[in-house]
């Protein structure tokens, strides 16, 4: 397991208040109130404009990535205190239960009761169906699924604990609705995704808890650079046509930018969306309809 690190630093503007919880000070205005939220998976890609957005609008931000992806990690929480918002850096293995609670523990310790957890770290690996592996299979398993479970019930367990209600947000995909040939196992764990955010919801509604997920379609990201090259190993296309031709499938015409997504996620964590739950919500410009 990898040992969680965190960084921390408070923004001179805001101050600690009882709870630990951070309010803004220097200027006399009237006390705001101050929304936290997890973001798992945040050093770079979808992630990381979804924090971005988050901390734009208003929520501090506890940015989430495995050790190796520190500096990237490191990057964003500096990003969000140029805009004025706190953020901590937490690197841990979503998979580990453990290191989810603690990621959850140091959050709540530095930026105050959490509002919102989004599960959206993933991993993705290219196969035809027959030619799955056990070990590629566990893997996806372990992040894609076992991540977003812990990130679930240890993110409600908070909410409960703190007597308040709670967002709860799972990267689900495209691949939820129809799975692709190429991403089989990936595509099961995104299923298993769009169910389990059913049943969380169900379970959690009598709590004031939404658990609602969200599903991109055919993304520039770090994750799609690796399936493109992947792909381009089996068909023999050059690097990036993999990607480029899904867009004459797409109906408005071009691929996704990870903003795209972060806009969805931003109405799901707030207030607007306070009558959906257990809902996956296909944000794909056209690709899949459902
Ligand atoms: P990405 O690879 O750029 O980002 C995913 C991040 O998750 C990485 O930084 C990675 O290090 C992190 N991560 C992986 N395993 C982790 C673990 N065990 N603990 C903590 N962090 C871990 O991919 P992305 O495109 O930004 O994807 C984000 C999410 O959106 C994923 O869940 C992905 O499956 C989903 N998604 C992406 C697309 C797409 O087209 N890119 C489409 C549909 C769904």
């Amino acid at each position: 397991m990898l040992s969680p690190q965190i960084f921390t630093r408070i923004n001179p503007r805001l101050v600690f208040s009882q709870w630990g919880r951070l309010r803004h000070f220097a200027t006399g205005a009237p006390t705001t109130e101050v929304r936290s939220a997890i973001v798992t998976g945040s050093s770079r890609g979808i992630g990381k404009a979804i924090a971005l957005r988050l901390a734009r609008d208003g929520f501090d931000i506890c940015v989430n990535d495995v050790e190796q992806n520190a500096e990237g990690v490191n990057s964003v929480v500096k990003e969000i205190q140029s805009l004025g918002r706190s953020s901590i850096a937490f690197c841990g293995d979503v998979s580990s239960m453990a290191s989810v609670q603690e990621m959850i523990k140091a959050s709540v310790s530095e930026l105050g009761p959490l509002n919102v957890m989004v599960a959206n770290a993933g991993i993705a690996k290219v196969s035809w169906p027959m030619e799955i592996t056990e070990a590629d299979m566990r893997e996806l398993f372990e992040v894609n699924v076992y991540g977003m479970i812990n990130s679930n019930i240890a993110a409600a367990q908070q909410f409960i604990k703190q007597g308040t209600k709670g967002k709860i947000l799972n990267a689900a995909s495209g691949t939820s609705f129809r799975a692709d040939v190429m991403l089989p196992a990936y595509s099961a764990t995104k299923t298993a995704v769009r169910s389990l955010t059913q049943s969380f919801a169900i379970e959690l509604g009598k709590h004031g808890i939404t658990v609602n997920g969200y599903a991109p379609g055919i993304v520039q990201s770090a994750m799609w650079d690796h399936i493109d090259a992947e792909l381009g190993r089996v068909n023999g296309l050059p690097k990036g046509e993999n990607f480029k031709s899904h867009t004459k499938n797409i109906a408005l015409g071009r691929t996704s930018i990870p903003e795209d997504t972060a806009k969805l996620v931003s109405f799901l964590a707030g207030s607007d969306s306070s009558y959906i739950t257990g809902q996956t919500i296909l944000v794909d410009g056209g690709l899949v309809f459902n």
